[in-house]
């Protein structure tokens, strides 16, 4: 699934959500259910969110950059921090360099809950309480839309590899896929252009 199409269904949820859930329409918690419903494909290296991390954006320089970003949290977080989620961060990225993508990780209910924590105590830091609601929905809601697909993903990792997605799963580069997703993109332009006016 492109992360244009993942990117219109977690800002349409984020659009639905925004007046139902704790903190309204905030721009900030927009801005975390985008980088929630894109997070997961961080394992790939041409996806939206390593076109802003990565300087080149080939496998090797994924593998090399998040394992060095790994290394230098846990060093930072033994010399100077000792903070549980820092340790964490770094586990996680090491994870994210040594993973390729859908194959682990960052596709599992066990990366969704990690990343959700990390933002959680990064919003709860700096006093933004709410940011890691919308970024768990955009996050669940990548999931969900990449088990519509036939590469599925490996929900239960690491207890268990096998790739999970629903019985009518579909292949992005087919012609039907491609259409499904131009018209699941249509539906979320649509919907959110109508919803925005009712947020103010
Ligand atoms: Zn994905």
């Amino acid at each position: 699934m492109t992360g244009k199409t993942h990117l219109s269904v977690g800002i349409s949820a984020f659009m639905y959500l925004s007046d139902k859930l704790p903190g309204k329409y905030a721009f900030l918690s927009l801005i975390f259910a985008a980088i929630g419903s894109l997070f997961a494909d961080i394992d790939h290296p041409k996806s939206i969110i390593n076109k802003y991390l990565l300087p080149f954006r080939n496998n090797r320089n994924k593998v090399i950059f998040y394992l060095t970003v790994g290394i230098v949290l846990l060093y930072l977080d033994d010399k100077y921090m000792t903070s549980m989620v820092v340790k964490i961060a770094g586990l996680s990225s090491i994870m994210i360099g040594l993973s390729s993508h859908r194959n682990g990780f960052t596709h599992s209910i066990f990366g969704m809950l990690i990343f959700t924590l990390i933002v959680l105590t990064f919003g709860k830091t700096y006093n933004f309480e709410n940011i890691y609601i919308y970024f768990f929905v955009g996050y669940i809601l990548h999931l969900i839309c990449d088990m519509c697909t036939k590469k599925g993903v490996p929900l239960l990792y690491p207890i268990n590899n096998k790739k999970m997605k629903f019985p009518l799963a579909y292949s992005s580069n087919s012609k039907r896929g491609k259409l499904t997703e131009e018209i699941v993109v249509l539906c979320c332009i649509i919907y959110c252009t109508l919803k925005l006016p009712t947020l103010f």
